[in-house]
């Protein structure tokens, strides 16, 4: 038997990382930057108020007080976008809209607030300082800042900030192409009616959500029947068009109906073996067709498909970004209640972190088919390969499954 850290490793060992492409904007969100992003030119571009009111010399305010205000011709306006030159007279004023560039001469700006708001001559209630309200050219960054440092996963801040800067496209890891599918006689589409003997396909929206939820760009298949050849047609065509394969079910130990197992025993290296955990025992991991797509086969539970996609198919999907996961990112409760674990398996058994995340209640319903139960949970709990039973008020190692 494989232990869970040794199956990993040989996963993460095989996986090569995508090669880095040029993207657009919109195709490089969940990308991982390949290249490190410096700023060409200042940010902001150029001198520009802060605020909506008047463009002025500082010192032409200095006398200002609510009781005897400072009175300023307003000899025109510069709005957001204005490009021409302005010039600020001394003793004068400019009504100025944010993000309008400062005229030259002017050295801070009014707000509107602090004034009458007049729009031939205004009223100044209170003296302002130079530079205040003036947002300077470079004062977020200066040409040759590291705006963004290779190895960053592309999302909303940094995608704003590459614009911002100017950037059109960038060089990235691109999200993963998934595709999931089931296999099995008794699956039938969600929808469609059932006879006694059947049920309802979970396992490939499941775990096609898990995979978008992890940065991947996964799409799902209709499942197949227990069918060697049209188990392998499947994976041919879909090995073309993905970046990583994953399937659920067929893989059991010793079954004649393991139709994966028995497809990939004629296309690619795929080693199926028994994994030292519960759930989740039987998998399977080797690289299929020309491009030597990456395949993980799954046990058709749909707990133990889950759990397998959380410790082995998260991790591969980040290697193909070539970041790392935070999979051995664990955390400590205290148990409100005993368990019993399997002797010589890693389980992963289904709880409710509660009480700020400090104390852990295993639920129960830990057999591998029950799914009503891990949606009632919010996170595994790991007992260690030798440890069969714990104790209420003994610490385990959890890992949330709210990220
Ligand atoms: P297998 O791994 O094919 O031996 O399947 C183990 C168990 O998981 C059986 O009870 C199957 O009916 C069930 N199962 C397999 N695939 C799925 C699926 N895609 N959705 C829901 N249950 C499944
Ligand atoms: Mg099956």
């Amino acid at each position: 038997m494989d232990t869970v850290d040794g199956y990993l490793a040989e996963i993460l060992a095989a996986i090569r990382p995508l090669a880095p492409r040029r993207l657009s904007l919109e195709d490089a969100d969940g990308g991982v930057l390949a290249e490190d992003i410096t700023a060409q030119w200042p940010l902001p571009p150029f001198d520009n108020s802060g605020m909506d009111g008047y463009a002025v010399r500082a010192s032409d305010t200095a006398a200002a007080t609510p009781g005897a205000p400072v009175t300023l011709p307003v000899n025109g306006e510069v709005a957001a976008g204005d490009t021409a030159e302005h010039e600020l007279a001394p003793g004068s004023c400019l009504r100025i809209m944010t993000g309008a560039p400062l005229p030259s001469g002017a050295d801070a700006v009014v707000p509107v607030e602090l004034t009458d708001g007049g729009t031939t001559r205004v009223a100044i209630g209170q003296p302002v300082a130079a530079g205040d309200s003036v947002r300077r050219a470079g004062g977020d960054a200066a040409p040759g800042d590291v705006l963004l440092a290779a190895g960053i996963r592309l999302g909303p801040v940094p995608l704003g900030l590459l614009a911002a800067a100017g950037r059109a496209s960038v060089l990235a890891r691109p999200r993963p192409r998934v595709c999931v599918f089931s296999t099995g006689n008794e699956l039938a589409a969600p929808g469609t009616p059932i006879a006694r003997g059947r049920i309802w396909e979970s396992n490939s929206f499941m775990l096609a959500s898990a995979a978008r939820q992890a940065g991947a760009d996964a799409g799902r298949r209709p499942s197949v029947p227990d069918d060697p050849d049209q188990v392998l047609a499947l994976i041919e065509d879909a090995a073309g068009l993905a970046d990583l394969l994953v399937t659920s079910g067929g893989v059991s130990m010793g079954g004649e109906h393991d139709a994966v197992k028995a497809a990939l025993q004629r296309l690619g290296t795929v080693r199926f073996r028994k994994v030292a955990m519960q759930p989740g025992m039987p998998q399977g991991f080797g690289v299929v067709g020309k491009d030597s797509t990456p395949i993980l086969t799954l046990p058709g539970n749909p707990v133990s498909a889950f759990v397998s996609f959380r410790l082995f198919v998260r991790p591969a999907l980040r290697a193909l970004q070539g970041t790392t996961d935070d999979h051995q990112r664990t955390a400590r409760a205290v148990l409100t209640a005993p368990l019993r674990s399997p002797k010589g398996k890693r389980s992963f058994l289904r709880g409710v972190l509660g009480n700020d995340n400090t104390e852990i209640t295993p639920l129960s319903g830990q057999a591998s088919h029950q799914l009503a139960a891990l949606a009632r949970a919010n996170a595994l709990i790991v007992v260690p390969e030798q440890v069969i039973s714990m104790q209420q008020g003994d610490v385990a190692e959890v890992i949330s499954l709210d990220d």
